[in-house]
């Protein structure tokens, strides 16, 4: 059975087409520069001539259309017709408190969606558009959306709430909601396929460290605790994003610079974090400074650090202990420095690594077998997950209604 997932963002869509039947991607490919006169597609079936072409994408929907096509050209594509398509899964930011797993998309779900735009401003606008553009071009086929919150909606209420007046929960749903739920889900079950143990009998960090970043404390299974907040603006440092920050500073330059709160919001999400110390938002850029001894570059990455450091400790503490701790996501992957760094400033609690093994790619394990805490690098796959909960919602579909 073929599952097309879709992850569609402000400027841009990403898309991987599966034969679940075999857990492969068959097709893959991407649309960038939505909504300019030079779109860029670049697409690739497996065995197939790659596709790269620049052409105006004046909307979703276009792009839509284009990844469709291409994926049922005779000469590039991997499919027949868009018939062999069963199903679609969508990524989407944010589920708030409507959806606590993966839905089906109906009437219902879309408005409720449509009333959780305005708490993620800058995807859930793409994320429906994108779901909506494929329910025109694909009426039969099911929708399924998948949040980036819902692996999150297990935390308590002691943990999600924050201390401000109970009324603005009541009233607004002011809470942590947490994001990369996915990708953390995926994490939590991978440690556990890596360790041999059943995922209900472990405690697990995981570091989904990437341009956004955010660590969850994930218990027997369930995230009881997640470092991103109502926004996914909270908690580490970012690439651009500043993370946690006494909101009493941010009143103070309001004052002091005259300007408005959206111009403050939009500083803390994009001029902040590694970027706002070092000038460079980007962690191979902060690596090379820190190998060239630029000051800058070397309090970014110390700070960076620290702050997860910080949290993992905070969560061994929230969950009292830890049986395995996993890095992910472009730098959690590729920054050996970083994860030493961590990993040695955690020896108190009998972390040990492996500096030699610490330097590979890939899936492995870096933790000593003396470590008491074991200690992984997991490249994360986010669309596995989309396509698996599809094709589970799909069949449950089925089968209710053959009943
Ligand atoms: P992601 O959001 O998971 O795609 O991660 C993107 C970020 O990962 C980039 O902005 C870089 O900071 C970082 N990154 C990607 N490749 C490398 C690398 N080879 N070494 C260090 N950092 C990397």
């Amino acid at each position: 059975m073929k599952i097309l997932v879709i992850n569609c963002g402000s400027s841009s869509l990403k898309y991987k087409l599966f034969d679940m039947d075999k857990d492969s991607v068959i097709a893959e490919g991407r649309v960038e520069r939505i909504g300019e006169n030079d779109g860029i597609i670049t697409h690739q079936a497996v065995d197939r001539e790659k596709v790269n072409k620049t052409k105006p994408i004046p909307e979703h929907s276009v792009a839509i259309s284009e990844c469709l096509s291409l994926l049922t050209d005779p000469e590039v594509g991997a499919i027949e017709s868009l018939n062999d398509i069963k199903g679609i899964g969508h990524r989407v930011l944010h589920g708030g408190e409507y959806f606590k797993q993966s839905t089906l998309v109906d009437d219902t779900a879309l408005d409720q969606m449509e009333e959780l735009r305005d708490l993620g401003p800058l995807h859930m606008p793409a994320n429906i558009l994108g779901i909506r553009s494929c329910m025109k071009l694909m009426p039969n086929t099911p929708q399924v959306a998948v949040f980036d919150t819902a692996f999150h909606s297990t935390m308590p209420k002691h943990a999600y709430l924050y201390a401000v007046p109970y009324e603005l929960y009541q009233r607004y749903r002011i809470r942590r909601y947490g994001f990369h739920g996915t990708s953390h889900n995926y994490i939590a079950l991978r440690v556990a396929q890596l360790m041999n143990r059943d995922v209900k009998e472990l405690k697990i960090i995981s570091c989904h460290l990437g341009n956004g970043a955010s660590l969850a404390a994930i218990d027997g299974g369930r995230s009881v605790d997640t470092s991103m907040g109502f926004t996914p603006l909270e908690g580490l440092m970012m690439g651009t994003r500043s993370g946690d920050i006494d909101p009493s500073a941010l009143e103070y330059v309001m004052d002091k610079e005259d300007v408005p709160m959206a111009n403050i919001i939009n500083m803390l999400n994009k001029h902040s974090g590694l970027y706002g110390i070092a000038g460079a938002g980007d962690m191979r850029d902060i690596v090379q400074g820190v190998e060239d001894q630029k000051p800058m570059h070397m309090l970014a990455f110390d700070m960076y650090e620290y702050r997860i450091r910080k949290y993992i400790g905070a969560y061994i503490a929230a969950m009292n202990g830890v049986d395995a701790i996993a890095f992910t996501a472009g730098i959690g992957e590729n920054t050996p420095s970083l994860r030493a760094k961590i990993c040695d400033n955690l020896s108190y609690f009998g972390i040990a690594i492996d500096h030699q093994v610490n330097q590979q790619r890939g899936e492995f394990e870096l933790s000593t077998p003396e470590s008491k805490v074991k200690v992984y690098v997991i490249p994360t796959d986010e669309e596995i997950m989309i396509a698996k909960d599809t094709l589970k919602l799909i069949t449950e579909n089925n089968n209710k209604s053959k009943q």
